[in-house]
């Protein structure tokens, strides 16, 4: 009989061997060798375009056309010489993926040649046809044109794949009207905004010279490597990004020696290889590790200006993906690919800083950076009680859905965790113990009770959702298949609107005549008080926090993107992105209808899939084995035995549960659904409960059944199998 492909797969993963890759070069002959760098740019330019240039980029405004045809110039004699005929534009569509437009260089000439032109005007703009990317109705499809524009910020750079050299703009794509279609054009309107009112707050305190504040992103990326050869046998995994059905293996990840273990060796190749890449693309990889669960891996580079690093993190899942099949594995960016075990994040470190004043979510040293400090943390303490909800909404997807709340990962709820001593400096703020002469609070805000904040508290708490970790805050409930912009586009946004009320109030007080410690004092305190409900530096995981969060300090804990995604619908929410210049309520709309799709899309996907599989793989398999097994009673009758048909009954019983599930799944399905939101309660409230009961009968039968006919590679190897 010819053994299984199951089996098949599992002999050929024990005889491969590693992947070869180049030997490892010097880390400055790689470094940025494939981007067109600002270092590359000032070589190439004269000197008078590359100074307006990088005006352009620090201070942001329009690039000169003039500018721009120097700039494509040079920019193309690099990258035809190192062997590209071709460039796209760059964009990050609504879909959480990267899309791109390719042009060629060539410019067929009258007399029968051809040259390579690249002008000012084909770098700075580009016109891809939109109408197939997710925009939530913004464009009918006869005015579906949609415009990318070079985001000059960010550098372009060179993809070398085995289809040649490609130069890549990074760019905005935005409809004819003018809408953001993307990701990348809300997160630099939200940094413009933030940047907007941190200057009036920096002013107010009294700062003169003041560099544009940015934010700043490094986000720590979790992924689990599967052998490809078990990949190709799991039509969950390849549509679905997660396994949909899988028994639990009898070790898992129980006796925690991954975590911080030896790296094996094939994953080890692999990683040197994915950093290579990432170094010649000037991403500074820092940081790899093996994760809590078995097969589950991390890359973290060290953090840059947000936008960069957002087209930097999209490169990364890029590398990952296309490396792993290089090397034989499936890389998995999906947050919860198998139930019971760790699922993946992407932590977003967050900070907001610029060049004169430094990092301002830095407690400092003195006194004084200890004010500016306390009032831009106090504003993200109010941003994100206030608007939490929408923190839930920026990671809402099917597949973070699974992760949130389980026993391992953030809880939906969001909450502050700032570390016992702030949390003990704030505490002592509004219970209005340092209140006193405007003299006295400023001596006591500043030294008695600040002398020097620790810059690294030890007390790291894994459970919060948003966690102070010294000189930044930490986004811990982004999920690992997710863009990071979302995220920091709420982040930034939310800031901006809390930087401005408590400007607003400062001066209001300062205009009434009060001096500014005790002004900056009472607009603590009152942020305290308002909005102190939201920082927690107990167990989120507990059951206890689930009630108190919910029922003593009125959080709300948005279980699934189902109740999540509505929030951003809420007037408060439209408000908040109108009023900051963010997004349009059209803009705004749209997101809303296209995150609610793609949750839909990824739930129905799976439906089919459970079908699928349960009736073509699982229900078959299971056949086979009854048959077998009432073959072994009949005989052990003939030869006048009593024999145990208890193993034969549980797998009838379950081979028939298997199909009625089945075909009430199926019925479900067809089950007409209302707007977008019914249609997102009826995949949270009506299919993934169902999917989840084939589930359990699959896992059930998975355990019974003869190892030799089961079809779907286990847990077991999937997850140790290397
Ligand atoms: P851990 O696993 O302990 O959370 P890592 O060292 O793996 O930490 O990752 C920390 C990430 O935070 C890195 O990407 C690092 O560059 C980033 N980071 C450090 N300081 C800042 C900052 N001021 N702003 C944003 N990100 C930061
Ligand atoms: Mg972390």
């Amino acid at each position: 009989m010819p053994s299984l492909p199951r089996l098949q797969a599992i002999e050929r993963i024990l005889s491969r061997p590693p992947v070869p890759v180049e030997p490892s070069a010097e880390l400055q002959e790689l470094w940025a060798r494939d981007v067109f760098s600002l270092d590359k740019m000032k070589s190439a330019l004269p000197k008078a375009v590359f100074k307006s240039l990088q005006r352009t980029i620090t201070e942001g405004g329009k690039l000169d056309t003039s500018v721009a045809d120097v700039v494509a110039q040079a920019m193309k004699d690099w990258a035809t010489s190192r062997g590209a005929l071709y460039y796209a534009h760059v964009f990050y569509p609504l879909t959480n993926l990267t899309a791109e437009k390719h042009d060629g260089f060539i410019s067929p000439q009258g007399d029968g040649k051809a040259i390579t032109e690249f002008t000012g005007k084909l770098l700075v703009q580009g016109e891809p046809d939109g109408s197939s990317f997710p925009n939530g109705g913004i464009r009918s499809t006869f005015e579906a044109r949609g415009y990318t524009a070079w985001d000059v910020t960010s550098p372009a750079w060179l993809m070398e794949t085995p289809n040649g050299v490609t130069l890549c703009i990074p760019t905005v794509f935005v409809s004819w009207t003018g809408e953001a279609l993307d990701k990348k054009t809300p997160l630099l309107r939200s940094n413009a905004a933030m940047n907007r009112q941190a200057q009036r707050l920096l002013r107010l305190l009294g700062e003169v010279e003041i560099a544009p504040v940015n934010s700043s992103c490094g986000a720590e990326q979790e992924y689990f490597l599967v052998d490809s050869a078990l990949t190709a046998l799991r039509p969950d995994l390849q549509l679905a990004g997660r396994t949909l059905f899988g028994a639990p293996p009898a070790k898992g990840q129980q006796f925690d020696d991954h975590y911080f273990g030896a790296i094996p060796e094939r994953v080890q190749v692999f990683m040197q290889d994915v950093e290579q890449q990432l170094y010649k693309l000037g991403i500074p990889a820092k940081t790899r590790h093996n994760e809590v669960a078995p097969g589950q891996f991390e890359i973290a580079p060290f953090h840059e200006a947000a936008n960069v690093a957002t087209d930097h993190q999209q490169l990364i899942m890029t590398v990952l993906k296309a490396t792993a099949k290089k090397h034989g594995f499936t890389c998995l960016l999906h947050e919860k690919p198998f139930a019971g075990v760790n699922g993946s994040g992407k932590h977003v470190n967050w900070s907001i800083g610029n060049a004169t004043q430094g990092n301002l979510l830095d407690p400092g040293h003195t006194p004084h950076e200890n004010l500016q400090f306390l009032l831009f943390c106090g504003a993200v303490i109010r941003g994100v009680h206030t608007f939490g909800p929408l923190m839930r909404a920026a990671i809402a997807t099917a597949s973070n859905d699974h992760r949130l709340g389980a026993n391992e990962a953030p809880p939906a709820i969001i909450s502050v965790y700032l570390g016992s001593q702030l949390e003990d400096v704030f505490s002592q703020i509004q219970s209005g113990k340092l209140e006193g002469s405007a003299q006295a609070a400023l001596m006591s805000l500043g030294v008695d009770t600040l002398p020097e904040l620790a810059k690294d508290p030890g007390d790291r708490n894994r459970t919060s959702p948003f966690a102070f970790t010294g000189n930044r805050f930490e986004f811990r409930a982004v999920g690992s298949g997710q863009s990071v912009a979302g995220p920091l586009v709420v982040l930034n946004t939310i800031l901006a609107d809390s930087i401005q009320w408590i400007v607003d109030q400062l001066e209001a007080q300062l205009n009434a005549g009060a001096p500014l410690e005790e002004a900056a004092f009472a607009v603590l305190k009152r942020t305290m008080d308002d909005h102190g409900a939201v920082v927690f530096g107990g167990d989120g995981y507990s059951e206890e926090w689930h009630r108190m969060a919910v029922e003593q300090r009125g959080l709300e804990n948005l279980r699934t993107s189902a109740d999540a995604l509505p929030v951003l619908q809420r007037p408060a929410v439209r408000e908040l992105f109108e009023h900051q210049g963010v997004l349009s309520a059209v803009e705004l709309e749209s997101r809303y209808e296209v995150y609610a799709e793609q949750y839909i899309l990824a739930i129905e996907v799976e439906a089919k899939l459970v079908l699928r599989i349960a009736r073509s793989q699982v229900y078959p398999a299971a056949i086979a084995y009854l048959e077998r097994l009432s073959q072994a009673v009949r005989n052990q009758e003939a030869l006048g035995l009593n024999p145990d048909r208890s193993l034969a009954q549980q797998v009838a019983t379950l081979s028939q549960q298997l199909l009625e599930g089945c075909h009430d799944l199926e019925r479900t399905m067809q089950h007409s659904s209302g707007d977008a939101s019914a249609h997102l309660r009826h995949c949270a409230d009506a299919l993934l409960p169902r999917m989840l009961s084939i589930r359990g009968t699959v896992d059930g039968l998975e355990q019974l059944i003869d190892d030799a006919l089961w079809p779907l590679p286990s847990y077991q190897e999937m997850l140790f199998m290397r």
